[in-house]
């Protein structure tokens, strides 16, 4: 298999160049040249199916020809040390939840198996990597967990100071090790120019071995595509008509992962692409018109997207066929007050807690069962964080506090050890010729 470019299918590259390059050259996202025919394998499996098996099994099909058995199973191995677990609400709507990794969000699997398969390549050509990135919060906590440790890598991370939560600032500072936390005297947007312009900097490229881990890299989102084909086979045996997925989407790789399993032969009716109100997705799927604006500050923040870089793979996958697009994904958006109206609800009927964009995902699975595509068919949520991180609105929306998950608590009570730095390339080189050697 060959990975192209979205914008140009004649920039074809290995799965390990794109998975250090991050993005195309030609500004494009990288995305599978061609498909996967895996429906036979897909009806084989059932509720004994582990999550390693489905894993391995995908991802020795996409590598074919350039990694072996041996190397797929141990960056499988190695990558996921946790599951997703499935819990049925009722008959109609069961919820998927994605947040039993170390840092208690979905971004632990893009980012785990992401440093697995870096790791691999790097230990086997003896060469070395810098991960060079910056962070509003969760994107950061997910890299810094999934690379600590991590042999032949070193991870420098950029965060804003006094404009992360707590306990975030916690996950990011007290790894240690080949993990090194900036405290950015600046904007979040500070912190990505001083790492865009890193990256351009011919005598900082020269010096050490840069590459990103952002969320469009092809390393974080092909094993997001795997719990999707698990979820189907947990919950096969029950499933009558029609089978959908409901995901709280921002920058819509979650989705795109989704996607990338139907067309693989997952057999899935439909997607329910939930957002909060930066909504411009459902609105490309109401008009045919995609208008890009700033995002606007929700609940939900980690979605609070105005231009969602996926959408460019969504566009590919159905050759910019609009109606195609609609056929299979049903737009949704979620207001603030129906965010919190939710949390109470679920809280009150199922005795369950849900993050702010799990809260979105449900509501929009809900309204969706209602409508005549939905009516007879069982709907998958995708659960995205553990509630507990976000503390100030589930406890605003039910009245009760959600038990801090123990890495959370590991995290909280271990001493914070940053740089502080100013916001100039400067100051990020003189600081890397400190730590990285
Ligand atoms: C990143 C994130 C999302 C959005 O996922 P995308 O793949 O960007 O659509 C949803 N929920 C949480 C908790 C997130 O961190």
């Amino acid at each position: 298999m060959k990975f192209v470019s979205t914008r140009n299918p004649l920039v074809r590259v290995t799965f390990q160049e794109a998975l250090f390059r991050g993005l195309a050259p030609d500004g494009g996202l990288y995305i599978p040249s061609e498909g996967l025919e895996l429906q036979t394998h897909f009806q084989a499996l059932d509720r004994q199916s582990s999550f390693h098996e489905i894993a391995a099994l995908v991802t020795a099909y996409l590598l074919k020809g350039e990694l072996d058995a041996g190397a797929v199973h141990r960056i499988v191995r190695n990558a996921f040390t946790f599951e997703p677990k499935l819990v049925q609400v009722d008959e109609q709507l069961s919820i998927l939840e994605l947040f039993h990794g170390p840092s208690c969000a979905f971004k632990d699997f893009g980012a785990s198996f992401l440093a697995a398969a870096m790791e691999e390549y790097l230990q086997s050509s003896d060469q070395r990597a810098v991960i060079l990135t910056a962070t509003s919060g969760d994107t950061g906590s997910a890299v810094a967990t999934a690379f600590h440790g991590k042999k032949n890598i070193d991870v420098v991370i950029l965060y804003p100071s006094g404009r992360v939560s707590p306990l975030q600032e916690k996950q990011l500072t007290t790894l240690g090790g080949n993990i090194t936390a900036l405290e950015v005297d600046g904007s979040f947007d500070d912190c990505q120019r001083m790492v865009k312009a890193a990256f351009l900097d011919p005598d900082l490229s020269k010096r050490y071995p840069l590459t990103s881990a952002n969320s469009i890299s092809l390393g974080r989102l092909i094993p997001q595509s795997f719990y999707y084909i698990w979820a189907f086979a947990q919950l096969k045996d029950q499933l009558k008509e029609e089978f959908f997925f409901s995901v709280p989407s921002g920058n819509f790789g979650n989705l795109t992962a989704g996607l990338n399993a139907w067309k693989w032969g997952l057999p899935v009716t439909g997607f329910v692409a939930a957002t909060n109100a930066n909504d411009v997705v459902p609105q490309y799927l109401e008009t045919g018109i995609f208008s890009p604006r700033p995002s606007q500050l929700t609940y939900s923040n980690a979605m609070d997207v105005g231009n969602p870089s996926n959408f460019e793979r969504m566009e590919a996958l159905f050759q910019k066929n609009w109606n195609l697009m609609r056929s299979l994904v049903f737009g949704d958006r979620v207001t603030d007050a129906e965010t919190l109206e939710t949390i109470r609800d679920v809280k009150a009927q199922h005795n369950m807690f849900l993050c702010p964009h799990t809260a979105v995902g449900y509501k929009a699975a809900r309204r969706f069962l209602a409508t005549e595509a939905g009516d007879h068919g069982h709907i998958c949520v995708l659960s995205t964080a553990h509630p507990a991180k976000f503390l100030e609105i589930v406890e605003r929306a039910t009245g009760q506090t959600p038990e801090l998950p123990p890495p959370l608590v590991a995290a909280s009570v271990k001493e914070k050890v940053s740089f502080k730095i100013g916001n100039t390339l400067a100051d990020l080189s003189q600081i890397l010729r400190q730590v990285i050697h």
